[in-house]
């Protein structure tokens, strides 16, 4: 049955069909609950009346209450504007519209009393107030003193006169009808443990705050609650997860063991063998595993893959080995292969260049068992794909692969799910990672390889060409080889790809003895792979290339990436890059190559380059630039559309939600208590209403 907050916006005294499907189209506002819950995103402080005297060019938004003295016109052209002499007792300030001056003329009238309201800013000695909001001085001014709620709105409702405060007339409105409505959301026993506002008040204050302690508890309140349900959803598909889903399990590791005496390339490190143990204790649970591997560039992620693989073979299951890319399928391929053949290993590649006549045999094998681990990319998932007994898929960064991939793997075996190891390049603030990966356990890879030199990162400018081009020909006469990337962003595509074609001449032109190869995205996958191979080999010296080489890509030897229009780039996609060198045991470097003119914020991506290696810390300053909504991957996922909640600046309540909602489920795995009914009840209402929920998984 549908309930109040699903009635038709258009049935709100005020809105109408006309306004409704604007309200629904820009904004996604359909019903009385998409309204209510659309929470402002500032508020402008409407609770101090200041005087002109203490009035300052570095404030932000403000009011005065004075008297417009006079009008006169200033300047031509287009600096031509209306100027209002505004004073109050203690001093004067200029008003000035550049444009309806005629309208303001005939709406204001000197000696009456005003509310001004609006930015002050200083040229020479005058200050002023360009298009300030006015209104004449009532009874109720300076009583009325509020919060005034800013509403997300767009140019095109403007028009329509559905500014903010449109909006904000409309939801009181609303809220009258409202309130016998809205219902509790959660438990009494919550909200006395965190002291929280109930939701009738939250709500009310949210749009109409009185002052800032009413204003904190409100947002404080919606806040907790918004995380809460997110993280319980999470916890409790785990759970349902593990009771549904027993994992096959293995507990022979006799190949690896073998593998492990005989055939280790190198000492693992501590971090690698701490992944490796926690992989095995899940293995031997008797539920299926779903883990998170994140480690940084380099850590070692693939010989951890190679040896969980190793125990699911010896227990007689197979693997599938999922890349993001056909370069990085064919890399894993002939790595593991190395790895594989002392062993008696089988493994075999499926992408999409995979031919015909070959696909079908490979089908065959695995369908016949023959097949110990399939390696590939996106092809492994397709329907006729199909294995004899997959007990382990392995994904290998993650955030190319969407969640329903996941779960595309997971109907591969029909009687048992198999395990999933997901592993990322990726670092992910831990806040992200509990609400992205919230449903699955995380290992952390925070170790490198014992002898690796962090790579040296400098930022020069274009101006310093010469000199970068001297050093690519340095670390070449050593033996070295580098990389020159070059950005590639969709919207403009040819653009970049002209960049990328005069860049690939002025480097053959500067180094007319070396050999360069040049990879990016519109070669032919034949074309890309030979040249890659060229690279891999030592063959050519320079690799210029787009983003394609972002991922995985291993080549010990390269010790040098260039990035040209490195402000164009995101921090983690730099990160990625940079994490192309350093692989081998000589120094390595990063140079990264911007024009004179850089955004604050692309200052800040650079110097954090420079200052450091850390992934994670990387990923920290990622999330607190841009938002978590774009960060690399994140956002298709949807999970991130957050009604209130900020995940870059609400770490630590999303910590405190997280530990409510599991100690809850610890105490009522199936939220039968009466106290939790309202749980049940609000998830029920909410997947019904499709708000917010069936976008998180
Ligand atoms: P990533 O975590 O980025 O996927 P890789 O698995 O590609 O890293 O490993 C990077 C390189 O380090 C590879 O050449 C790999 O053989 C090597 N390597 C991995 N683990 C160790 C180790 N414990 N000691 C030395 N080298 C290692
Ligand atoms: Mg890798």
């Amino acid at each position: 049955m549908p309930g109040f907050f699903d009635k038709s916006i258009e049935f709100l005294k005020g809105v109408g069909p006309q306004r409704a499907e604007l309200l629904g189209k820009e904004l996604g506002i359909f019903t009385y609950g998409d309204l209510i819950q659309h929470f402002p995103f500032r508020y402008e402080d409407r609770t101090k009346f200041y005087k002109i005297r203490e009035l300052n060019e570095h404030m932000q938004l403000v009011q005065v209450i004075g008297e417009i003295r006079s009008f006169r016109m200033a300047g031509v052209g287009r600096k031509a504007r209306l100027v209002g002499l505004f004073e109050d007792e203690t001093g004067q300030m200029e008003l000035v519209w550049f444009q309806g001056a005629k309208w303001v003329q005939q709406r204001l009238k000197a000696g009456v009393q005003y509310l001004v309201f609006g930015k002050p800013s200083r040229y020479g000695k005058i200050l002023s107030m360009a298009h300030p909001e006015v209104e004449p001085v009532t009874a109720n001014s300076q009583k009325g003193s509020h919060l005034q709620p800013v509403y997300p709105t767009t140019e095109k409702l403007k028009k329509k006169f559905i500014d903010s405060k449109a909006i904000n007339k409309l939801l009181r409105v609303l809220l009258v009808e409202s309130l016998p409505h809205i219902r509790e959301t959660l438990p009494d026993e919550v909200i006395r443990s965190f002291s929280l506002t109930d939701k009738k008040t939250a709500i009310t204050h949210i749009h109409f705050p009185t002052d800032q302690a009413v204003l904190r508890k409100a947002t404080f309140r919606l806040k907790f609650e918004e995380l809460f349900y997110i993280q319980l959803r999470l916890l409790k598909l785990k759970i349902a997860r593990t009771e549904r889903f027993k994992g096959v399990v293995f507990n022979n590791s006799q190949m690896l063991n073998t593998f492990y005496k005989e055939h280790l390339p190198f000492e693992l490190t501590g971090a690698q063998k701490k992944v490796i143990k926690e992989v095995y204790t899940d293995f031997r649970s008797g539920k299926q595993m779903n883990r998170l591997v994140q480690g940084d560039v380099g850590s070692g992620k693939t010989i951890v893959a190679f040896l969980c693989m190793l125990i699911a073979i010896s227990n007689g299951y197979q693997c599938a080995f999922m890349a993001p890319t056909e370069i990085l399928a064919d890399q894993h391929y002939e790595g593991l292969q190395v790895f594989a053949k002392p062993l008696g290993v089988k493994i075999a590649r499926l992408t999409g260049s995979t031919k015909q006549s070959e696909r079908k045999q490979l089908h065959l094998a695995l369908e016949t068992g023959v097949l110990n681990i399939a390696v590939g990319t996106h092809a492994l998932i397709e329907e006729k794909v199909k294995f004899q007994k997959l007990g382990l898929a392995v994904i290998d960064e993650q955030h190319r692969f969407g969640v329903a991939q996941r779960a595309k793997l997971w109907s591969k075996n029909r009687e048992i799910f198999p395990h999933v190891l997901v592993m990322t390049a990726t670092p992910i603030p831990r806040t992200l990672a509990m609400t992205l990966y919230g449903d699955l356990d995380i290992s952390k890879i925070d170790e490198l390889p014992a002898g690796r030199k962090p790579v040296k990162t400098q930022h020069m400018r274009d101006s310093q060409r010469i000199r970068m081009f001297d050093f690519v020909e340095k670390e070449i006469r050593k033996g070295r080889q580098a990389y020159i990337v070059y950005p590639l962003i969709e919207e403009s595509e040819s653009m970049d790809y002209k960049d990328l074609m005069d860049g690939y001449e002025s480097v053959a032109r500067r180094f007319p003895d070396f050999h360069i190869s040049i990879l990016h995205g519109r070669m032919k996958s034949e074309d890309k792979d030979f040249e890659m191979k060229r690279f891999v080999k030592g063959e050519t010296q320079i690799m210029v290339a787009t983003t394609v080489i972002e991922v995985g890509v291993d080549v010990p030897n390269a010790t040098l990436m260039v990035i040209e229009n490195a402000e164009r780039f995101g921090l983690s996609q730099l990160h990625q890059l940079r994490g192309r060198v350093g692989r081998g045991a000589e120094q390595s470097y990063c140079i990264l190559m911007t024009g004179v003119k850089l955004s604050t914020e692309a200052k800040t991506r650079v110097s954090t380059m420079v200052e450091t290696n850390d992934g994670f810390r990387i990923a920290e300053t990622d999330l607190r630039l841009r938002g978590p909504g774009d960060l690399m991957g994140t956002k298709q996922s949807g999970a991130l559309d957050l009604l209130i909640s900020d995940l870059a600046s609400d770490g630590e309540l999303l910590v405190i939600a997280r530990n409510a909602a599991s100690d809850l489920l610890k105490q009522d795995p199936h939220l039968e208590s009466p106290q939790n009914h309202v749980i049940r009840h609000h998830i029920d209402s909410l997947s019904k209403t499709v708000v917010n929920w069936s976008r998180i998984s």
